[in-house]
């Protein structure tokens, strides 16, 4: 891929390390929990760890850390592959799940026993809490942690067979109850849990901690760069503390970035979970999602998604990322990638009383005014045709530079017309406008020197396509919707999904295959949509207006 090599605090690492000789190959890792699909922050984490190892000519593996059965499901496995390979990234062999290393990190956890370094305790969860301490005050030694390294391994064992009740007992490592640092006051490694798993099924009874398995897991697998957010800083004295009391031959090291967090966004897959599970959204994959599925359902590119998260950089900073440099992205990538097209949303009817009711000009136009690759059109233009309701004023001042009775408009790329009359039904609607040509200004301007004032866009009322086009605006309608106490269901924005059911749109993006990007000329980025456009039903999602509407409203 042609990304510039990430420039920052990882890449100084690696290529220092790369130099020194201290690896020979950068080997990343990407350790999604399969808990739910992927977002926004998860894409920044992807392009890290793929994006440094291709940038070094190493690899990167994707291991799913599957350690909370309960959470986790196949279908959660398979959305996050197809996410990966959708941004464009490829894992090093096999997928990898840290249950296939259960066996492995059971035999740790026996030796650590044998070694006197981890004991079964049999404090309720409440006692545990209690005895654990605070930030401020030291924590106090369990009853159970002398017990004899023979009756720590018969438990372990008993354990391991099925013989105690969940929240029973657990296996703790024993360091220091009284460490500044909290998570080396004897932290459980692992818990009894009667759950069947989707990897191993019945075969474990009892699981390993996210922290006893993590480490281990990077070494097993020799991960040189052990790459995570800040929030796992104060875990890594555990993670090296693991690493020299268990006879591991790798020795990764964990470097922490700041979590990508995005203004009107809200990156917490539990959250996320929330909004699918509540109904605010109709999917993981809805297109108002910040999730990896839905913003590929919404039109947004890989190409966009990898710009951005290159151009947001990657610092040991926790802030907040303006949402408008991602918008930003993709619709620079839109504009010069994808094909203009014209789309009427709100169809009010013109008739060009001059233009004979059989005649039909196939006029030829470019698909892109600036990319002669991407070849031309064909758009049909009739004695009616539609335009949108809002292009046409019966009076209107000078600012107004649209059609106006009496006055002169060009359609875009095609002629320039006079608004003639308006048709009204019983009630005073206008429900066409009556209009003539003005000869020879196909691509031209009109011969007397009467300049239109300004374009519209227009589709053949008899040869377009209707169509339906879902509107969808930002999701939640405040800043930062779970910052601190913030109920984020209190700030969904009403107008986040409004639908157009009648639609009309020129016959060529009838032809358009699902997930074709397309600039709605005047109206913004669309896509045809992954799951229910059809050449017979065609479906368009907005990708994203022409302008930001937030920032300057
Ligand atoms: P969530 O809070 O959404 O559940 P998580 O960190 O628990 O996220 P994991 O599946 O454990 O989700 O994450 C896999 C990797 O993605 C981890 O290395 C994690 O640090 C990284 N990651 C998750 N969220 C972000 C984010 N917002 N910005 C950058 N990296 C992230
Ligand atoms: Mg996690």
């Amino acid at each position: 891929m042609e990304d510039s090599p990430a420039s920052n605090f990882l890449q100084n690492i690696v290529s220092e390390d790369l130099a020194s000789g201290r690896v020979a190959e950068v080997v990343t890792r990407f350790p999604p929990e399969p808990n739910g699909y992927l977002h926004i922050g998860h894409a920044k984490s992807i392009s890290v760890n793929f994006g440094l190892a291709e940038a070094n000519g190493g690899r990167c593996h994707l291991r799913f850390d599957d350690t909370n059965p309960e959470k986790e499901s196949q279908e959660y496995i398979d959305a996050i592959q197809a996410d990966i390979r959708w941004l464009g990234y490829t894992w090093d062999g096999e997928v990898r799940y840290a249950s296939a290393y259960f066996q492995q990190l059971y035999d740790w956890a026996v030796y650590l026993v044998e070694q006197g370094n981890a004991y079964i305790c049999d404090l309720s969860p409440e006692e545990a809490r209690e005895y654990r301490g605070t930030l401020t005050e030291s924590g106090r030694n369990s009853p159970h942690r002398d017990r004899s390294v023979e009756e720590n391994l018969d438990l372990l064992a008993r354990m391991k067979a099925g013989e105690f009740d969940e929240g029973a007992r657990v296996l703790r490592a024993k360091i220091d109850m009284s460490a500044p640092n909290v998570n080396l006051r004897d932290p459980i490694l692992y818990r009894i849990r009667k759950v069947s798993h989707h990897q191993t099924g019945t075969d474990w009874v009892m699981y390993p901690t996210y922290d006893f398995a993590h480490g281990q897991e990077d070494a097993i697998e020799g991960i040189t760069h052990s790459i995570c957010t800040l929030e796992f800083e104060d875990h890594r004295p555990l993670y090296d503390w693991f690493l020299e009391h268990l006879p591991v031959t790798g020795r990764p090291r964990q470097y922490e970035f700041g979590r990508l967090n995005p203004s009107y966004t809200i990156t917490s897959k539990r959250k996320l979970k929330q909004l699918v599970d509540d109904g605010v959204v109709g999917g993981w994959d809805d297109p108002r999602m910040p999730t990896v599925a839905g913003m590929r359902r919404r039109g947004y590119t890989p190409a966009a998604i990898r710009k951005f998260c290159d151009m947001i950089g990657t610092t040991r900073g926790d802030g907040v990322v303006d949402v408008a440099m991602l918008e930003f992205a993709i619709r620079e990538d839109l504009n010069d990638n994808a094909v203009r097209g014209m789309c009427v949303l709100n169809p009010l009817k013109v008739v060009l009383t001059d233009y004979p009711q059989d005649k039909l000009e196939e006029l030829s136009v470019a698909a892109h005014p600036n990319r002669d690759d991407l070849g031309s059109r064909v758009l049909p233009f009739t004695r009616e045709l539609f335009i949108d309701a809002d292009d046409f004023r019966a009076e209107a001042n000078k600012k107004y530079k649209r059609l106006v009775l009496g006055k002169r408009v060009r359609l875009r790329n095609a002629y320039v017309i006079e608004a003639d009359e308006v048709i009204v039904d019983d009630e005073g609607n206008i429900t066409a406008v009556h209009a003539h040509t003005i000869p020879g200004t196909l691509g031209e301007n009109p011969a007397d020197g009467i300049k239109p004032k300004g374009v519209i866009q227009w589709v053949s009322a008899s040869h377009g396509k209707r169509a339906e086009v879902r509107l969808y605006d930002r999701l939640f309608n405040h800043e930062a919707p779970d910052k601190g106490d913030n109920a984020f269901m209190d700030y969904i924005n009403p107008d986040s999904l409004n639908v157009v059911h009648a639609a009309w749109i020129e016959p060529s993006l009838a032809a358009a295959v699902a997930e074709q990007g397309f600039q709605f000329e005047r109206e913004g980025y669309f896509v045809a949509d992954r799951y229910d456009h059809s050449p017979d039903k065609p479906v368009f999602n907005r990708t994203i207006g022409l302008r930001d509407t937030w920032n300057n409203g």
